[in-house]
């Protein structure tokens, strides 16, 4: 016996010793797989016509055995395939990720339950299949976590066979179900409907008898499934649940979807949609494993499960699946790359996504789920707005949003302009970790006091986001940092360029103790409670300079080019004045501005140490 990778051993455990509620689904898992598997020798026989057989799912119980069976002519496996796909986890590693995962039920759904979900329901499972084109067939064995056996057995023809040893009845769950005519023809009729090939069990059904005399129990081996893939079917004609159902068997979710989105398209190309957008992003979807695409099918036949050039990046987190008529069911897999077809539909698919979510944003149903959807997904979306210099951003600008400080709502860029002030200048933000830290801010207090919103970015990429924008609807963004931010009555800027002549010596020593941390200090009047605050000239502004230096870059990051600007008008201002003579004070006191300023906009200060000791010996 072979023992399984420690991984796929866990996971084997938490299958059976699952507490899932849902243990039913496991069917739809092995149908799926048989389905799938009849797809690629149905692919085979387009070009090779032995391939070609009479595609079926046959099932059927044996109640006295406890055996269940589930039988499929498709392309079939090797041993080596036996070895790879059945034995170890594919998804390697999202495991480990997962150790302190205590919820048995979200663990099972992330991993898109699949074959090895057979065992909530067996304490044994056999597979023997048969690739086709080989003429040796393999038994796969095991009865759980302890390990596997593959050796040579028969088979007629390519396919497989996966024979379920159902569990006994137990304080949890009445397995015997699963031995049950009736339930099976109902699970399929559930989950399953829409396979594409025939599944076909025992289906009791009462008739007249032969002889007319009363009625009888008869049971017939016949095709339970309506067959009609759910995105041929008429729209109205659907419930969400079996919407839901398709989604998450397709899709190895364990969320129904937040929402599904149809689209056709009758032209020179034509094509049928189905899309889903996720509830939950998996949890791949951040690293590189993530593979994005959409599944392809040429007038119901699956050509490519994913296929990548369907869907732009940034709305790669996006399942679903395209059937178009119009592509040739033979085209190889390079050329349907440069397909110009493929590209036409990718373009019109990108542009009904976008304007489904305007929809979306606009109606006050579905504004919500649209706000969910951008929690999971808006970091997406917004790498879609700044990516290649902003190829796409006048796509994306509107299905934006932002938080603001109007009730921290989110708001779009057209909302917010809506909502400017008379005479407002700028669309106003301003970067920090959480909302009520950027609103205390010096200088965002400013704006705010004189009645603007402002929107509120704490994703790190936001502030590259806006500056890639430049402008939304004629109107310039601008930070609560910038000096310019707000405008300034000419009576007042005479006033502080008067001063800064006057206190230039005293403003030139205050820059000279903080020994190269700033490049200017100087006096603002944009200041009313506080004594000072740190603003950045050049491109990179304080936050960018925190995003920057947390980036894996090899070398020294970028910094901002800091400014310490000072209110002439407050207590402190005058304090510095009087310890202009005292070096050592006014270093002191330099300091501490300087680092106090820091900490109001969220920067880390040098020498925490150092500063507390500071801070104690002035008081
Ligand atoms: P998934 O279907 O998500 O890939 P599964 O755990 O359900 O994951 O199945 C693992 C793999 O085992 C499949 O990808 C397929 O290669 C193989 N497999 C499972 N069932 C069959 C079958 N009936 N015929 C051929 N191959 C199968």
């Amino acid at each position: 016996m072979k023992e399984f990778k420690a991984e796929s051993k866990r996971l084997l455990d938490l299958m059976i010793n699952s507490i899932y509620t849902n243990k039913e689904i496991f069917l739809r898992e092995l149908i799926s797989n048989c389905s799938d598997a009849i797809d690629k020798r149905r692919f085979l026989s387009l070009t090779d016509a032995k391939a070609a057989a009479d595609f079926c799912i046959n099932i059927s119980v044996d109640k006295e055995n406890r055996l269940l069976t589930i039988e499929d002519n498709g392309c079939g496996m090797t041993d080596e395939d036996m070895e790879k796909n059945l034995s170890t986890i594919a998804k390697s590693g999202t495991l480990e990720f997962k150790k302190e995962h205590k919820n048995d039920e979200n663990l099972i759904g992330q991993f898109g339950v699949g074959f090895y979900s057979a065992f909530m329901v067996a304490d044994s499972v056999n597979v023997i299949s048969r690739a086709y084109g080989s003429d040796k067939a393999f038994k796969w064995t095991s009865a759980g976590a302890e390990g596997y056996e593959i050796e040579e057995s028969a088979r007629a023809d390519a396919g497989t066979t996966v024979i379920l040893h159902i569990k006994e009845n137990d304080d949890d769950c009445r397995y015997d179900e699963f031995l049950e005519a009736y339930k099976i023809s109902e699970l399929i009729k559930k989950y399953s409907d829409y396979i594409r090939y025939p599944i076909k069990t025992d289906v009791p059904t009462t008739k007249k008898k032969q002889d007319g005399d009363g009625y009888e129990t008869v049971t017939e081996h016949k095709t339970v499934n309506s067959m009609t893939p759910i995105w041929k079917k008429p729209k109205g004609k659907v419930k969400k649940e079996e919407y839901d159902d398709f989604y998450t068997a397709t899709f190895h979710d364990y969320m129904p979807p937040l929402k599904q989105i149809f689209a056709s398209l009758e032209g020179s190309v034509s094509y049928n949609t189905l899309l889903f957008i996720p509830s939950k992003a998996p949890i791949e979807y951040t690293s590189k494993d993530y593979k994005k695409g959409l599944k392809l099918y040429s007038d119901g036949v699956m050509i490519m499960e994913k296929c990548d050039e369907l869907i732009p990046d940034y709305l790669g987190f996006i399942r679903g699946l395209v059937d178009s008529g119009d592509l040739s069911l033979n085209i190889s897999r390079e050329i349907l790359q440069h397909n110009r077809q493929l590209k036409t539909i990718a373009v019109s698919l990108e542009k009904k996504i976008i304007s489904e979510f305007k929809k979306m944003l606009a109606s006050e149903k579905e504004r919500v789920l649209y706000e969910k959807m951008f929690d999971e997904f808006g970091v997406s979306l917004k790498m879609g707005a700044y990516e290649n210099f902003g190829e796409k951003k006048d796509t994306i600008k509107d299905i934006l949003i932002f938080r603001s400080s109007d009730g921290h709502k989110y708001t779009t860029l057209s909302e917010y302009v809506k909502r400017m002030k008379d005479g407002q200048e700028f669309i106003y933000y301003a970067c920090g970790d959480d909302f009520e830290q950027i609103e205390k801010m010096p200088q965002c207090e400013a704006v705010l006091e004189k009645g603007y919103e402002v929107l509120l970015l704490s994703d790190r990429i936001d502030e590259f986001v806006i500056k890639v924008l430049e402008s939304y609807d004629s109107k310039k963004f601008k930070s609560v940092a910038d000096k310019d931010a707000l405008p300034v009555s000419e009576e007042k800027e005479k006033e502080v360029t008067e001063k800064s002549e006057q206190y230039k010596e005293l403003l030139g020593a205050v820059k000279d103790a903080l020994k190269g941390k700033v490049k200017e200090v100087r006096l603002t009047s944009r200041l009313k409670n506080h004594a000072a605050c740190i603003a950045a000239d050049g491109y990179v502004s304080l936050e960018m300079e925190k995003v920057l230096k947390d980036m894996p870059t090899g070398g020294p990051a970028a910094k901002a080019e800091k400014v310490l600007e000072l209110n002439p008008d407050h207590a402190v201002f005058s304090r510095l004045c009087d310890a202009k003579d005292d070096k050592q004070k006014l270093s002191d006191y330099a300091t501490v501005l300087y680092d106090t300023a820091m900490l109001s906009e969220g920067m880390e200060i040098e020498d925490a140490a150092a500063f507390a000791a500071l801070v104690q010996k002035l008081i």
